[in-house]
């Protein structure tokens, strides 16, 4: 992937424009699709990490693999890779010794760099990953009882600037490739040590049984790799996780929203955050593009809405900013006949943050009207505060490092 340029989707850097902080407006950034040559340059390997099935195919035979075998070999190198974990292609032992040294000749298995490691008192993992050009996201798994829930970064920074959120402090850098996404998911199974033994059943129960694309970026701005990304993940004869497992949460980028049903299939999840164009367009600036109803038009006509696939709204709790009991009336009144579930998170601060969490007994008296009027609406445990990996609070470590400039934004 991006670790070879000559082969790899070519990351379009954004123009400085368009990683303005006022770059609400930005269109997505557009990304090259991968096309694998007929035949391989010499000297290059490619690495297989976020090929999809048909590009992982034409990789092979491009190297040399006869047509006739190349599906037996993506299905056979498609499990070492994704089923066992296997990275190198001596052990893959079900092909013959040649084949295994023209692999190693022509291809590489590479993950991201994982650079560091956090462990929360409440044993939430966040993880520092290091991707092509040295740039850093920030990837975090929360244990919970019966799952283990990974929120995996889809860029480096974000074009978008809401501003509950510290990933919206840093300006976009670049679009993540399939295999960067991917990886984020192996990489934290590494740690884990979740890859069964070849030959060994993977176990019943899944330390990563649950992924969100809930971390730095917005998805929907990179959607081809997060959909090549989360096809590689679904897959049953990989990592297999199925796609009620995995739930992608936008800003809003309304033209996109049905694409995540017709072409990915996972879970939606809305970041929602206001009652008001006027309050909304200053948490969620897209909403200057997109308001309310534009939104919630789009979701009225979501192909997978269903009360079994019901849409989550996540709503941060900012004192005296969206949390009345207002607030929670009109919430209700505008989701109406949305199959949905409210998720309350409790506004986790970072240095400079310009709001303040909600008081608990504020937060649950808007959850209660919530809940009266038919919707479940759980309050969010903030897990993994102490080492800054809350929800909201990502960012990579290096930015975070840089002096703090003076946030410009502020609520009216
Ligand atoms: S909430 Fe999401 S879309 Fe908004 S700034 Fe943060 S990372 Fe970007």
């Amino acid at each position: 992937m991006a670790y070879i340029a000559i082969l790899t989707l070519r990351q379009i850097a954004c123009d400085k424009a368009s990683t303005e902080r006022s770059a609400t407006m930005t269109a997505p950034i557009t990304q090259d699709v991968l096309t694998i040559p007929r035949k391989l340059p010499e000297g290059v390997r490619i690495n297989l990490v976020g090929l999809t099935r048909p590009q992982l195919r034409d990789a092979l035979i491009a190297a040399g693999t006869p047509e006739k075998q190349a599906k037996m070999r993506v299905g056979q190198i498609w499990q070492w890779v994704y089923y066992w974990g296997v990275r190198d292609f001596a052990r893959m032992t079900n092909l013959a010794k040649d084949y295994r040294a023209l692999l190693a000749d022509r291809f590489e298995i590479v993950l991201p760099e994982l650079v560091s490691r956090q462990i929360s008192a409440d044993g939430t993992r966040k993880y520092l990953v290091r991707i092509a050009g040295g740039h850093e996201v920030e990837v975090v798994y929360i244990p919970e009882e019966g799952r283990g829930t990974l929120c995996i970064s889809s860029q480096v920074g974000c074009t978008l600037t809401c501003s509950f959120c510290h990933t919206g402090t840093q300006k976009l850098v670049r679009n993540l490739t399939a295999g960067e996404i991917v990886g984020q998911v192996m990489l934290a199974r590494d740690d884990l040590g979740e890859w069964p033994e070849p030959g060994e059943g993977a176990g019943a129960d899944r330390l990563v049984s649950n992924v969100v694309l809930m971390g730095m970026g917005e998805p929907l701005y990179n959607f081809d790799a997060v959909r090549d990304a989360m096809g590689i993940v679904m897959d049953g004869e990989g990592i297999a996780l199925g796609r009620r497992r995995i739930t992608l949460s936008t800003s809003g980028v309304v033209p996109e929203i049905a694409r995540c049903a017709t072409e990915i299939g996972c879970q939606l999840a809305i970041s929602f955050h206001a009652t008001t164009d006027e309050v909304r367009d200053q948490l969620v600036p897209i909403n200057k593009r997109w308001n309310i109803k534009a939104l919630l038009d789009t979701l009225r006509e979501y192909p997978r809405l269903s009360n079994s696939e019901r849409i989550t709204f996540e709503y941060v709790m900012l004192k005296g900013v969206n949390d009345s009991d207002a607030d929670a009336r009109r919430l209700v009144k505008l989701i109406a006949g949305i199959p949905a579930k409210i998720n309350l998170i409790p506004f986790n601060e970072w240095p400079g943050s310009p709001y303040e969490r909600s008081d608990w007994e504020r937060i649950e008296a808007f959850a209660d009207i919530i809940y009266k009027a038919g919707y479940a609406s759980p309050i969010r445990t903030p897990r993994g505060e102490d080492i800054m990996a809350a929800c909201g609070q990502l960012k990579s470590a290096t930015e975070r490092a840089r002096k703090t400039r003076p946030d410009p934004r502020a609520m009216p």
